[in-house]
């Protein structure tokens, strides 16, 4: 059966659970089951234009929306002419999309080569509706998928359905972070159960300790591309086994080297049953790195010798290492090891202590099996994501490579980017296409064409920026407003945000290297920083901490205290619940983009990308991507890019530097107005900052990267 026919027969089996849709808008429901929405604001109207509030209600999500719609509401729009206009413009788009023949990848190799990508992540950041992400590292990837759509790579997606998701963050009274869970119903989201060629439902099975456990498989079409992602929550898992993959990052090390083993052999035979023959295997991060094993267990079971199976696995593999700190690299007890692989590794005809050999680290608690290292070995290219993080990979695992200097290591890096039109605001684009021309998308990573930016009337820009900020007000607004009504506490009597103030915007997960706290070195230098009079400064704080991360809530604890301190209340705001939709109202609403990370541990770091995408400014130390696109007039560098002899000395040192280019040189920059009452010195830093930024630091860089430095030369290799 064609994969489109198969797509809309498991819709239509869900039939019964919607709201009767009139015949003439009828394809809304095509559109809910292709997150190509997720990246089409015009999309997006399509439903909000018939009941906006209701599309607040269901966050954004078109398949819960189209159930919880009024039957009225769709009769009325398919009764207006205006609407059906739109309509029209946009499935028409949608029908281009899917049909195109003509992509990048098409132009650029042909379709003579049979290559397929299949691209493993442990997390999707897709859209707020489907969290199934935490962070940076599924964000990154679910910009990767789309991207890889765009572009037309033949390319499949693979991962796990958590179906409680990552929590929802909530603060009690003295701002100790709360973590909400709650089940994700599948029949809400876009996700329809994926089938093999002859129409039957995919579940793999996969070996534990003393049972075998099922996953079942369930598709989401994410443009041209599929996303396969599985689910233990089955029938006949033990209930055990069935919260396995309940949670993403949650449980202890066995719920986690179990989900890995899901992932990463239970992906590879999902893939198998849907007759998907991958020729170059992407492991984005270590998590999926048991794939490897897999690989070669099938090599071994066809009577392939164990070194020749591995030298061809390892010839079709990608890897990339996304993080410095050590808590980002899993590892395994051997004790672990031995119990749940016992029965794997006369599979692979290794004894126990080759097994282990496999991937061994030694760690200062002992020896550990450690992914990284399996993905390392089990990988023929691999990169770190930023120029400065090949360079600290490349020392960090020196030691797999003793025989060559440390330059020589063969890690190499391609920075990260983000994807435009997932964190472009529309208001954005409709400047960058009177600057840039209609097609400037088509473009993107064209840097001479960004050059145009320049050309934009500093009115336009201002008054877009002001506005854009106006609506992260409204939305601020609302989310304190819910907060005081949770709590039963008295309404607020201060202003939650001014428009007219210099806003900062600082919001990342709350790991500890990421120093939220580092601008409350100083109190008091902070207050009159803040507070005066002809130059006022608010701050914007928002993200979770990992919920076993005490020390990460205790930085959210001390930034919520602080707020409610005299002298800070009013200027300083901690929000709620930091996810996709929140992360796209800062980037797009504030002046500033704060990012003061203890270099080098920001591997990359992209949201200061969607920021300067937005004409935001950033403020960051030199870590991660910055030092690639910091070019001494596109914003403002913290600290200095060198190494410390003690974390104390250089927290010391960025933060009087940081508070230096604040009063110095941010603020008196952005409150300097012409008689017009517009800050042209600073737009002038905007334009430069856009200009430089949006066509290199994007997914469209980045994939066109990954396809030429990495996918490609491994599909060649088994030519
Ligand atoms: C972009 C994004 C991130 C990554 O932010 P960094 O500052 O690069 O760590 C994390 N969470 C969300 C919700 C995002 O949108």
């Amino acid at each position: 059966m064609a994969e489109a026919e198969e797509a809309s027969l498991n819709i239509r089996s869900a039939d019964l659970l919607f709201t009767p849709i009139p015949e003439r808008i009828a394809r809304l429901r095509d559109l809910a089951y292709n997150l190509w929405w997720t990246w089409h604001p015009e999309a997006q109207d399509l439903y909000r234009h018939i009941d906006a509030d209701l599309w607040e209600e269901d966050y954004h999500n078109p398949v819960d929306f189209l159930r919880d719609v009024r039957q009225r509401k769709l009769e009325e729009a398919a009764a207006n002419p205006e609407y059906l206009a739109e309509y029209d413009r946009v499935m028409a788009a949608f029908d281009r999309y899917m049909a195109a023949e003509d992509t990048w990848y098409r132009r650029t190799f042909g379709n003579a080569n049979d290559v397929t990508i299949a691209y493993f992540s442990a997390e999707f950041g897709l859209h707020e509706s489907l969290p199934i992400y935490s962070g940076g590292l599924g964000v990154l990837a679910g910009d990767h998928v789309k991207e890889a759509s765009d572009l037309g790579l033949p390319f499949v997606a693979v991962g796990f359905i958590y179906p409680q998701g990552y929590f929802r963050q909530r603060l009690d009274q003295s701002g100790w972070q709360e973590a909400i869970y709650s089940k994700l119903n599948f029949a809400d989201i876009a996700a329809t159960q994926a089938l093999t060629a002859d129409g039957r439902e995919v579940v793999v099975e996969v070996d534990l300790p003393g049972r075998t456990i099922y996953a079942k498989v369930y598709r989401i079409q994410v443009g041209r591309v599929s996303l396969f992602l599985m689910d233990t929550d089955i029938h006949p898992n033990s209930p055990q086994d069935r919260e396995l993959s309940a949670r993403l990052y949650g449980g202890d090390q066995e719920m986690r080297i179990a989900q890995e083993i899901v992932l990463g052999i239970g992906g590879v035979r999902a893939l198998r049953q849907l007759g998907i023959h991958p020729t170059v295997w992407h492991m984005n991060e270590g998590h999926s790195a048991f794939l490897v094993l897999e690989l070669v267990r099938e090599k071994v079971a066809q009577g392939m010798p164990f070194d020749e199976a591995w030298r061809e696995v390892r010839a079709q593999s990608v890897f990339t290492t996304h993080t410095p700190v050590p808590a980002g690299n899993d590892a395994f007890p051997l004790h672990l090891m031995e119990k749940y692989f016992n029965h794997f590794w006369p599979h692979l005809g290794l004894t126990r202590e080759q097994f282990f050999d496999v991937a061994l680290q030694q760690q200062s608690w002992g020896p550990t099996f450690a992914m990284t290292v399996l993905a390392l070995k089990g990988s023929h290219a691999h990169n770190g994501v930023s120029k400065l993080h090949g360079h600290v990979a490349r020392g960090m695992w020196h030691w797999l490579y003793p025989n060559v200097p440390q330059d020589e290591v063969p890690i190499t890096s391609v920075t990260n980017g983000i994807h435009s039109s997932t964190w472009l605001a529309p208001a954005m684009r409709r400047l960058y296409d009177e600057a840039l021309g209609p097609d400037w998308e088509e473009d993107l990573d064209n840097v001479a064409l960004w050059a145009k930016v320049r050309d934009i009337p500093d009115e336009r820009l201002w008054e877009v920026r002001q506005a854009l900020k106006g609506d992260l007000v409204a939305i601020a607004r609302e989310r304190v407003r819910q907060r005081h009504l949770r709590l039963g506490s008295p309404p607020q009597v201060w202003p939650v945000l001014e428009p007219e103030i210099f806003t900062i915007g600082f919001a990342r997960r709350f790991a500890t290297y990421k120093r939220a706290t580092l601008l409350f070195r100083e109190p008091e230098r902070l207050k009159a920083l803040l507070n005066r009079r002809d130059r006022p400064v608010q701050i914007i704080f928002a993200g979770k901490a990992h919920p076993a991360d005490d020390p990460g809530k205790l930085f959210i604890q001390q930034v919520y205290q602080m707020s409610q301190q005299p002298g800070f209340l009013g200027r300083i705001l901690f929000l709620e619940e930091y996810d996709m939709a929140l992360a796209r109202a800062l980037v797009q609403g504030v002046d500033v983009w704060l990012n003061t990370p203890r270099r080098p541990y920001e591997a990359s770091g992209t949201s200061g990308q969607k920021a300067a995408l937005n004409g935001v400014v950033n403020v960051s130390v030199l870590d991660g991507w910055w030092p690639e696109a910091y070019n001494g007039a596109n914003g403002w560098a913290v600290g200095e890019a060198r190494e410390y002899s003690s974390q104390d000395e250089q927290d010391w040192n960025d933060a009087q530097h940081l508070y230096r280019i604040l009063e110095q040189e941010v603020i008196p920059t952005y409150y300097d107005r012409g008689s017009d009452g517009i800050p042209h010195r600073w737009l002038a830093i905007s334009k430069e900052s856009i200009a430089t930024i949006a066509p290199v630091f994007s997914t469209r860089r980045m994939v066109k990267e990954y396809v030429t430095r990495l996918y490609l030369p491994v599909a060649e290799m088994q030519a």
